[in-house]
């Protein structure tokens, strides 16, 4: 199966957690927390649209400098989405410069910050000197954001402060069956994007095609689509380990294929994580096994491990392998 996405971590498990999610087949890309990108290169930071943060802690937070300042001059908005207090937040780090001279650029900061029940919205715009422009709000029901062939949603977590779990949902995938486009006589193009574009949009089966010069409706084209369950990526960083916590994270990444997930203690240090509100490894681990994940990648681990780096992985690899 051609996935529609990749996903990776863009530093190493003791750095600022933050992962990259490129979107393939479009110039467009996702971040999840906005940790230090300075190891992103600068043709990947232009194509990221959207940025989730679960909370502005610095090691979650700092990244946006770097991202402001490349994205300048571009023309497409950078939406930015985050616990309740994100758009003050992006207020303050904006404030901390001088714009006298950017009217001219059009780049345009969405901001979107998430409570419970409601989305409220503010925007900054570089020809309005980043002035905040207050924007409304919506009701939440968990969906972030919807846009075919995705959505993303959020689960509002504690970590002492409010902090956000996300997952990256495709809807379902859609893959060519070669073999009946071969038996149709029908050659690979630029078409099949077409044609997908229009099965996600849930398009009729009228819809017609052109294909070596002869018409084709979607109906007669559907033996060569092949609609499978779409990816799912979960990612969740700093949490406490309470169980409310632990049962809302379980249900946002239950069956994902991925959940990239804090280990910042381990279990022996189970005192030290419950008063400083992060979960253990082997938390992160029997959260990945209850959620019934495909992939637990552990990430956020404390500098207090650097002499055993393994450790971490270990102790949640244990758990989530365990059956029960
Ligand atoms: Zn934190
Ligand atoms: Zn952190």
């Amino acid at each position: 199966m051609k996935p529609t996405f990749h996903h990776r971590l863009v530093n190493n498990p003791f750095e600022d957690p933050c992962v990259h999610v490129r979107v393939l087949r479009e110039k467009r890309a996702f971040l999840f927390d906005l940790g230090c990108i300075s190891r992103l290169d600068p043709g990947d930071i232009q194509k990221i649209t959207d940025v989730f943060v679960t909370h502005t802690h610095i090691d979650h937070f700092i990244g946006f400098d770097i991202l402001l300042r490349s994205l300048l001059r571009r023309e497409i908005p950078l939406r930015v989405f985050g616990p309740a207090n994100i758009i003050g937040c992006i207020e303050g780090k904006l404030k901390g410069y001088t714009w006298n001279l950017i009217s001219e650029y059009p780049l345009k900061i969405e901001a979107f910050g998430i409570e419970e029940n409601i989305v409220r919205h503010s925007g900054f715009y570089a020809g309005n000197c980043f002035r905040r422009i207050d924007l409304g709000e919506r009701p939440f029901d968990g969906i972030v954001l919807k846009e075919t062939p995705f959505e993303i949603r959020a689960a509002c977590l504690m970590h002492q402060i409010p902090c956000l779990g996300f997952s990256l949902n495709e809807e379902f995938h859609i893959n060519v069956d070669k073999a009946v486009l071969v038996e149709m006589g029908l050659p690979v193009g630029p078409w099949l994007s077409e044609f997908k574009k229009v099965i996600r949009v849930g398009g009729s089966s009228d819809t017609e095609f052109i294909v070596k010069n002869r018409r084709y409706t979607l109906g007669e084209l559907t033996p060569i689509a092949n609609i499978t369950k779409g990816q799912k990526m979960s990612y969740v960083a700093d949490s406490s380990m309470n169980e409310e916590n632990i049962r809302k994270v379980i249900e946002l990444a239950k069956d994902s294929d991925t959940l990239y997930c804090e280990a910042y203690f381990l279990e022996e240090d189970r005192e030290r994580a419950i008063e400083r509100h992060h979960l253990t490894a082997k938390t992160a681990g029997r959260i990945a096994r209850e959620a019934g994940v495909k992939s637990l990648v552990v990430m956020h681990f404390s500098p207090k491990y650097r002499e055993c780096p393994d450790a971490p992985e270990k102790e949640a690899m244990m758990e989530y392998n365990k059956r029960e």
